[in-house]
Protein backbone atom coordinates (compact mmCIF):
# COMPACT_ATOMS: atom_id res chain seq x y z
CA UNK A 1 0.00 0.00 0.00
CA UNK A 2 1.49 3.21 -0.72
CA UNK A 3 2.28 5.68 2.25
CA UNK A 4 0.13 9.19 1.69
CA UNK A 5 -0.04 11.51 4.14
CA UNK A 6 -2.19 14.55 4.20
CA UNK A 7 -0.53 17.79 4.70
CA UNK A 8 -3.76 19.67 4.74
CA UNK A 9 -4.34 22.98 2.60
CA UNK A 10 -4.46 20.80 -0.77
CA UNK A 11 -1.25 19.16 0.24
CA UNK A 12 -0.35 15.54 0.11
CA UNK A 13 2.77 13.23 -0.04
CA UNK A 14 3.44 9.87 -1.27
CA UNK A 15 6.32 8.04 -0.42
CA UNK A 16 8.02 6.95 -3.65
CA UNK A 17 10.41 3.99 -2.72
CA UNK A 18 14.23 4.71 -4.29
CA UNK A 19 15.47 0.78 -5.01
CA UNK A 20 18.41 0.06 -2.84
CA UNK A 21 18.83 3.30 -1.11
CA UNK A 22 19.51 4.20 2.62
CA UNK A 23 16.93 7.30 2.04
CA UNK A 24 14.31 4.82 1.43
CA UNK A 25 12.05 6.73 -0.37
CA UNK A 26 11.64 10.46 -1.91
CA UNK A 27 8.46 12.15 -0.72
CA UNK A 28 6.75 13.09 -3.61
CA UNK A 29 3.90 16.17 -3.30
CA UNK A 30 0.69 16.12 -4.59
CA UNK A 31 -0.82 19.76 -4.82
CA UNK A 32 -4.53 19.79 -5.97
CA UNK A 33 -4.93 23.44 -8.33
CA UNK A 34 -8.20 24.19 -10.50
CA UNK A 35 -7.20 22.12 -13.34
CA UNK A 36 -5.98 18.91 -11.78
CA UNK A 37 -3.01 18.11 -9.45
CA UNK A 38 0.55 19.37 -9.95
CA UNK A 39 3.30 17.17 -8.37
CA UNK A 40 6.56 18.14 -6.91
CA UNK A 41 9.08 15.78 -8.02
CA UNK A 42 8.02 12.20 -9.37
CA UNK A 43 10.67 9.87 -7.83
CA UNK A 44 13.02 7.03 -9.53
CA UNK A 45 12.19 5.34 -12.22
CA UNK A 46 11.65 1.86 -11.35
CA UNK A 47 8.17 -0.39 -12.44
CA UNK A 48 7.31 -0.49 -8.30
CA UNK A 49 7.83 3.18 -7.64
CA UNK A 50 5.47 3.96 -10.62
CA UNK A 51 2.88 1.50 -9.33
CA UNK A 52 3.74 3.01 -5.72
CA UNK A 53 2.76 6.71 -7.38
CA UNK A 54 -0.06 5.35 -9.27
CA UNK A 55 -1.60 3.89 -6.30
CA UNK A 56 -0.88 7.14 -4.22
CA UNK A 57 -2.58 9.44 -6.99
CA UNK A 58 -5.13 7.05 -6.54
CA UNK A 59 -5.36 7.30 -2.80
CA UNK A 60 -5.06 11.22 -2.68
CA UNK A 61 -8.34 10.80 -5.18
CA UNK A 62 -7.17 11.49 -8.57
CA UNK A 63 -5.20 9.75 -10.94
CA UNK A 64 -1.97 9.74 -12.94
CA UNK A 65 -4.00 10.30 -16.39
CA UNK A 66 -5.32 13.73 -14.34
CA UNK A 67 -1.99 15.26 -13.49
CA UNK A 68 -1.71 18.55 -14.73
CA UNK A 69 1.89 19.74 -14.53
CA UNK A 70 4.62 18.25 -12.87
CA UNK A 71 7.62 20.53 -10.93
CA UNK A 72 11.10 19.43 -10.49
CA UNK A 73 13.60 20.56 -8.06
CA UNK A 74 16.27 19.19 -9.27
CA UNK A 75 17.42 16.71 -12.19
CA UNK A 76 18.41 13.50 -9.92
CA UNK A 77 16.88 10.43 -11.05
CA UNK A 78 15.46 9.92 -7.06
CA UNK A 79 13.11 13.40 -8.27
CA UNK A 80 13.00 13.42 -12.26
CA UNK A 81 13.09 9.95 -12.55
CA UNK A 82 9.44 9.05 -13.07
CA UNK A 83 8.27 12.24 -14.95
CA UNK A 84 8.41 11.09 -18.58
CA UNK A 85 6.01 8.27 -17.85
CA UNK A 86 3.42 10.96 -15.54
CA UNK A 87 3.44 13.07 -19.32
CA UNK A 88 3.25 9.84 -21.48
CA UNK A 89 -0.08 9.01 -18.93
CA UNK A 90 -1.56 12.39 -18.61
CA UNK A 91 0.19 14.81 -21.17
CA UNK A 92 1.16 16.76 -18.38
CA UNK A 93 3.99 19.37 -18.68
CA UNK A 94 7.03 18.95 -16.68
CA UNK A 95 8.84 22.47 -15.37
CA UNK A 96 12.69 22.53 -14.52
CA UNK A 97 15.32 25.40 -13.90
CA UNK A 98 17.10 25.97 -16.74
CA UNK A 99 20.59 25.33 -15.52
CA UNK A 100 19.55 21.38 -14.22
CA UNK A 101 17.57 21.12 -17.72
CA UNK A 102 20.88 22.16 -19.64
CA UNK A 103 22.47 19.14 -17.33
CA UNK A 104 19.45 16.36 -18.95
CA UNK A 105 20.14 17.65 -21.96
CA UNK A 106 23.86 17.20 -21.94
CA UNK A 107 23.49 13.74 -20.54
CA UNK A 108 21.27 12.73 -23.11
CA UNK A 109 23.27 13.79 -25.77
CA UNK A 110 26.40 12.21 -24.19
CA UNK A 111 27.69 8.90 -24.49
CA UNK A 112 28.88 7.04 -21.78
CA UNK A 113 32.02 6.31 -22.89
CA UNK A 114 32.81 10.20 -23.09
CA UNK A 115 31.50 10.47 -18.98
CA UNK A 116 33.77 7.67 -18.25
CA UNK A 117 36.96 9.55 -20.02
CA UNK A 118 35.67 12.83 -18.27
CA UNK A 119 35.37 10.73 -15.14
CA UNK A 120 38.70 9.20 -15.30
CA UNK A 121 40.82 12.43 -16.07
CA UNK A 122 39.47 14.18 -13.52
CA UNK A 123 40.00 11.30 -10.95
CA UNK A 124 43.75 11.26 -12.03
CA UNK A 125 43.84 14.91 -11.66
CA UNK A 126 42.44 14.53 -8.19
CA UNK A 127 45.29 12.30 -7.06
CA UNK A 128 43.17 9.14 -7.54
CA UNK A 129 45.54 5.85 -7.39
CA UNK A 130 45.95 3.48 -10.28
CA UNK A 131 44.22 0.88 -8.63
CA UNK A 132 41.15 2.93 -8.08
CA UNK A 133 41.46 4.49 -11.48
CA UNK A 134 41.84 1.00 -13.48
CA UNK A 135 38.41 -0.32 -13.22
CA UNK A 136 36.94 2.74 -14.48
CA UNK A 137 39.07 2.85 -17.71
CA UNK A 138 38.11 -0.72 -17.86
CA UNK A 139 34.42 -0.25 -17.85
CA UNK A 140 34.10 2.37 -19.96
CA UNK A 141 33.55 1.14 -23.34
CA UNK A 142 31.18 -1.65 -22.53
CA UNK A 143 28.90 0.17 -20.08
CA UNK A 144 25.43 1.79 -20.02
CA UNK A 145 24.22 3.32 -17.30
CA UNK A 146 21.01 3.78 -15.78
CA UNK A 147 19.04 7.00 -15.88
CA UNK A 148 20.77 8.18 -19.49
CA UNK A 149 17.81 9.47 -21.12
CA UNK A 150 15.63 11.65 -18.34
CA UNK A 151 12.42 13.52 -20.03
CA UNK A 152 13.35 16.68 -21.17
CA UNK A 153 11.17 19.05 -19.79
CA UNK A 154 9.53 21.64 -21.49
CA UNK A 155 8.58 24.55 -19.26
CA UNK A 156 11.65 27.09 -17.60
CA UNK A 157 11.05 27.66 -14.11
CA UNK A 158 12.41 30.84 -13.95
CA UNK A 159 13.70 32.58 -10.45
CA UNK A 160 11.38 34.41 -8.50
CA UNK A 161 8.37 33.71 -10.68
CA UNK A 162 5.32 32.30 -9.47
CA UNK A 163 4.64 29.09 -11.39
CA UNK A 164 1.26 30.15 -12.66
CA UNK A 165 -1.12 27.09 -11.43
CA UNK A 166 -4.33 27.68 -11.57
CA UNK A 167 -5.72 29.08 -8.33
CA UNK A 168 -2.17 28.77 -6.31
CA UNK A 169 0.60 30.91 -5.10
CA UNK A 170 3.64 28.66 -5.59
CA UNK A 171 7.16 30.82 -6.00
CA UNK A 172 10.14 29.65 -7.53
CA UNK A 173 13.36 29.96 -5.22
CA UNK A 174 16.60 29.44 -7.05
CA UNK A 175 18.93 27.47 -4.91
CA UNK A 176 22.32 26.48 -6.37
CA UNK A 177 24.46 24.57 -5.00
CA UNK A 178 23.17 20.69 -4.57
CA UNK A 179 22.91 21.16 -8.17
CA UNK A 180 23.12 24.42 -10.59
CA UNK A 181 19.71 24.41 -11.53
CA UNK A 182 18.40 23.16 -7.85
CA UNK A 183 15.00 25.03 -6.68
CA UNK A 184 12.78 25.16 -3.64
CA UNK A 185 8.99 25.97 -4.10
CA UNK A 186 7.24 28.58 -1.68
CA UNK A 187 3.63 28.06 -1.39
CA UNK A 188 2.67 31.70 -0.10
CA UNK A 189 -0.36 31.00 1.16
CA UNK A 190 -1.45 30.48 4.72
CA UNK A 191 -0.72 27.65 6.39
CA UNK A 192 -4.04 25.40 6.80
CA UNK A 193 -3.26 25.27 10.48
CA UNK A 194 -1.99 28.99 10.92
CA UNK A 195 1.37 28.00 12.50
CA UNK A 196 3.50 31.32 12.25
CA UNK A 197 5.85 32.10 9.91
CA UNK A 198 4.91 32.26 5.53
CA UNK A 199 3.53 30.07 4.16
CA UNK A 200 5.48 26.85 3.46
CA UNK A 201 8.46 24.96 1.16
CA UNK A 202 9.30 22.53 -0.89
CA UNK A 203 12.57 22.08 -0.67
CA UNK A 204 13.62 19.32 -2.51
CA UNK A 205 17.18 18.18 -1.24
CA UNK A 206 18.09 21.70 -0.21
CA UNK A 207 16.70 22.13 2.82
CA UNK A 208 16.23 18.20 5.00
CA UNK A 209 16.12 18.03 8.75
CA UNK A 210 18.24 15.35 9.54
CA UNK A 211 20.77 14.82 6.79
CA UNK A 212 23.32 17.40 4.65
CA UNK A 213 23.22 16.83 1.13
CA UNK A 214 25.49 16.07 -1.20
CA UNK A 215 27.42 19.15 -2.67
CA UNK A 216 30.02 18.77 -5.15
CA UNK A 217 31.51 19.55 -7.91
CA UNK A 218 29.32 20.87 -11.01
CA UNK A 219 29.85 17.89 -13.39
CA UNK A 220 30.24 19.55 -16.97
CA UNK A 221 32.57 17.51 -19.39
CA UNK A 222 32.08 20.41 -21.36
CA UNK A 223 32.83 23.61 -19.16
CA UNK A 224 35.69 24.46 -17.79
CA UNK A 225 34.39 27.64 -15.55
CA UNK A 226 35.79 27.31 -11.85
CA UNK A 227 32.74 27.22 -9.78
CA UNK A 228 32.02 27.52 -6.27
CA UNK A 229 29.13 25.18 -5.07
CA UNK A 230 29.79 24.81 -1.53
CA UNK A 231 29.41 29.31 -1.68
CA UNK A 232 26.38 28.47 -4.10
CA UNK A 233 25.16 26.95 -1.50
CA UNK A 234 25.64 28.47 1.56
CA UNK A 235 24.42 31.76 0.13
CA UNK A 236 21.22 29.20 -0.90
CA UNK A 237 20.93 28.33 2.69
CA UNK A 238 20.44 32.34 3.64
CA UNK A 239 18.00 33.09 0.96
CA UNK A 240 15.56 30.01 2.60
CA UNK A 241 16.45 31.18 6.29
CA UNK A 242 14.96 34.51 5.81
CA UNK A 243 11.67 33.19 3.88
CA UNK A 244 10.91 32.09 7.22
CA UNK A 245 8.18 29.82 6.29
CA UNK A 246 5.41 27.99 8.66
CA UNK A 247 6.58 24.41 7.36
CA UNK A 248 9.63 23.04 5.28
CA UNK A 249 8.01 19.87 3.15
CA UNK A 250 11.34 17.88 1.71
CA UNK A 251 11.72 15.42 -0.64
CA UNK A 252 13.49 12.81 2.36
CA UNK A 253 12.69 12.25 5.82
CA UNK A 254 9.44 14.08 7.39
CA UNK A 255 8.76 17.46 7.55
CA UNK A 256 9.83 20.08 9.62
CA UNK A 257 9.16 23.75 11.25
CA UNK A 258 11.95 26.16 11.83
CA UNK A 259 13.58 26.66 9.02
CA UNK A 260 16.03 28.92 10.19
CA UNK A 261 17.44 27.30 13.19
CA UNK A 262 18.33 24.61 10.87
CA UNK A 263 19.86 26.64 8.33
CA UNK A 264 21.94 28.02 11.19
CA UNK A 265 22.78 24.09 11.51
CA UNK A 266 23.94 23.51 8.69
CA UNK A 267 26.20 26.94 8.35
CA UNK A 268 27.85 26.11 11.44
CA UNK A 269 28.57 22.57 9.98
CA UNK A 270 29.93 23.81 6.51
CA UNK A 271 31.88 26.01 8.92
CA UNK A 272 33.58 23.64 10.84
CA UNK A 273 33.82 21.21 7.91
CA UNK A 274 35.89 24.02 6.25
CA UNK A 275 37.99 24.70 9.43
CA UNK A 276 38.67 21.17 9.62
CA UNK A 277 39.89 20.97 6.07
CA UNK A 278 42.20 24.10 6.33
CA UNK A 279 43.98 22.41 9.70
CA UNK A 280 45.07 19.49 7.28
CA UNK A 281 46.73 21.64 5.05
CA UNK A 282 50.22 22.61 6.85
CA UNK A 283 51.79 20.12 3.99
CA UNK A 284 50.03 20.14 0.69
CA UNK A 285 47.72 17.89 0.06
CA UNK A 286 45.93 16.48 -3.10
CA UNK A 287 42.04 16.13 -3.26
CA UNK A 288 42.14 12.66 -2.79
CA UNK A 289 44.29 13.07 -0.15
CA UNK A 290 41.90 15.37 1.64
CA UNK A 291 38.62 13.16 0.66
CA UNK A 292 40.87 9.98 2.54
CA UNK A 293 41.58 12.65 5.79
CA UNK A 294 38.38 14.23 5.61
CA UNK A 295 35.85 12.58 8.17
CA UNK A 296 33.21 10.82 6.92
CA UNK A 297 30.24 8.59 7.90
CA UNK A 298 32.35 5.58 8.32
CA UNK A 299 36.21 5.02 8.05
CA UNK A 300 37.73 6.00 4.61
CA UNK A 301 39.07 1.96 4.27
CA UNK A 302 35.12 1.08 4.33
CA UNK A 303 33.86 3.72 2.04
CA UNK A 304 32.69 1.83 -1.20
CA UNK A 305 34.06 2.41 -4.94
CA UNK A 306 31.36 4.78 -5.93
CA UNK A 307 31.20 6.92 -2.81
CA UNK A 308 34.25 7.21 -2.79
CA UNK A 309 34.42 9.18 -5.54
CA UNK A 310 31.21 11.18 -4.50
CA UNK A 311 33.47 12.02 -1.16
CA UNK A 312 36.27 13.42 -3.60
CA UNK A 313 34.31 15.66 -5.52
CA UNK A 314 33.17 17.09 -2.03
CA UNK A 315 36.09 17.41 -0.52
CA UNK A 316 37.30 19.03 -3.80
CA UNK A 317 34.21 21.64 -3.67
CA UNK A 318 35.18 22.39 -0.03
CA UNK A 319 38.80 22.93 -1.21
CA UNK A 320 37.27 25.21 -4.06
CA UNK A 321 35.81 27.08 -1.35
CA UNK A 322 38.64 27.69 0.77
CA UNK A 323 40.54 29.05 -2.31
CA UNK A 324 37.96 31.65 -3.14
CA UNK A 325 37.91 32.80 1.04
CA UNK A 326 41.42 32.92 0.65
CA UNK A 327 42.63 30.65 3.33
CA UNK A 328 44.04 27.96 1.05
CA UNK A 329 45.70 27.79 -2.56
CA UNK A 330 46.41 25.72 -5.19
CA UNK A 331 50.65 24.87 -5.09
CA UNK A 332 51.84 26.55 -8.50
CA UNK A 333 53.44 23.74 -10.39
CA UNK A 334 51.82 20.57 -9.08
CA UNK A 335 50.66 17.77 -10.90
CA UNK A 336 48.18 16.66 -9.90
CA UNK A 337 47.18 19.42 -8.00
CA UNK A 338 47.92 20.09 -4.51
CA UNK A 339 46.74 22.85 -1.79
CA UNK A 340 47.78 24.28 1.13
CA UNK A 341 46.59 26.63 3.47
CA UNK A 342 47.69 30.05 3.77
ZN1 LIG B 1 19.56 15.28 -5.18
ZN1 LIG C 1 17.11 13.34 -3.43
Amino acid sequence: MAQVYDHGGGVRSIQVPIPDNPLGHTLVYVVDTDRGPVLVDTGWDDPASWGTLAEGLTACGTAVGEVHGVVITHHHPDHHGLSGRVREASGAWIAMHAADTAIVRRTRDTRPGRWFAYMTAKLIAAGAPEEHVAPLRDAAPRTTLPGFSPALPDREIVPGELLGLPGRWLRAIWTPGHTPGHVCLHLEEEHPAQLPGHGRLFSGDHLLPEITPHIGLYEDPDDTTVTDPLGDYLDSLERVGRLTPAEVLPAHQHVFADAPARVRELLAHHEERLTGLRSLLVEPLTPWQVAERMEWNRPWAQIPYGSRNIAVSEAEAHLRRLVKLGRAEAVAGSDPVTYVAV
